[in-house]
């Protein structure tokens, strides 16, 4: 089987707390978020990617065995390859890396198939589940309530099967001025996050970006820290209320905070 993929950077220790990682940037995603950074990746196939055996990656992975105890997937979305990736997965973990998988949780049942081979899930919550909101903050022009379903459904197979297997997730919000910087959103986000082992806040980044949505661009500005923070408190206290896990995490800038 093979899975189609833009480029591979090892050596990585930011990406997997604890972890130093090889990140595999799959291609191919059905979402059009328009802050999206990896707008080379989105379209598949495109002249930034092609189609490479699972032995490719296990073998470029098994080179960095000595430096890399983890691999993280990436995109573009992962899960939209499933077959080829639970096959490599489950592969990387006979070797002993640990493998995380970042996902916008938009193919649940491709989730729940790859989570026996994996120990550690990003799942994206873009905005609250309101239809018309979640569509405009992923740029999606299909069915909004298949989404907003699909993402719901990925966080029950987390809360399920994942924990099942011993799988641990953080929920991650970008947040994004004029779309989501607001601390009832915030709030109503936090409360699907209340048994992920972590709820993130990542702060829009501006600076040489490339978005999926050019006219976006024009007038993107970055959240400040003093937002980040009061966002990072209104999470805290509904993961609180509810009895949940309060870890809530702030990065902005390649920095990390836990509040
Ligand atoms: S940010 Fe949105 S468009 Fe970009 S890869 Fe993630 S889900 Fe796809």
């Amino acid at each position: 089987m093979k899975l189609r993929f833009a480029s591979i950077i090892d050596w990585n220790d930011s990406i997997y707390e604890g972890k130093i990682a090889s990140v595999v940037y799959l291609a191919g995603c059905p979402l059009r978020c328009p802050w999206c950074y990896s707008g080379a990746l989105v379209t598949a196939p495109s002249e930034c990617s092609s189609e490479k055996p699972v032995e490719f990656f296990l073998n470029h992975l098994a080179k960095q065995r000595d430096k890399c105890n983890a691999v993280v997937f990436t995109g573009g979305e992962p899960c939209e390859q499933e077959n080829a990736l639970a096959e490599l997965c489950a592969k990387l973990r006979g070797e002993g890396f640990a493998v995380k998988i970042e996902t916008s949780g938009y193919y649940p049942e491709a989730l729940a198939g790859l989570i026996p081979n994996i120990d550690f899930v990003s799942l994206d919550i873009k905005t609250r589940f309101e239809q018309d909101d979640y569509a405009k903050a992923c740029g999606f022009k299909g069915n909004a309530e298949l989404l907003v379903s699909n993402v719901l459904r990925s966080i029950a197979f987390l809360e399920t099967r994942g924990a099942q297997y011993g799988v641990e997730w953080e929920a991650r919000t970008t947040v994004v001025p004029q779309l989501n910087d607001d601390a009832q959103i915030i709030r109503e986000i936090a409360r699907h996050a209340k048994n992920a082992s972590a709820y993130a806040l990542q702060a829009l980044e501006t600076q040489d970006r490339e978005f999926v949505d050019a006219g976006f661009a024009q007038n993107a500005s970055e959240p400040s820290r003093e937002k980040m923070l009061e966002l990072a408190a209104a999470a805290k206290e509904v993961l609180a209320a509810l009895g949940g896990n309060t870890n809530v995490i702030v990065r902005m800038k390649n920095a990390e905070a836990k509040i």
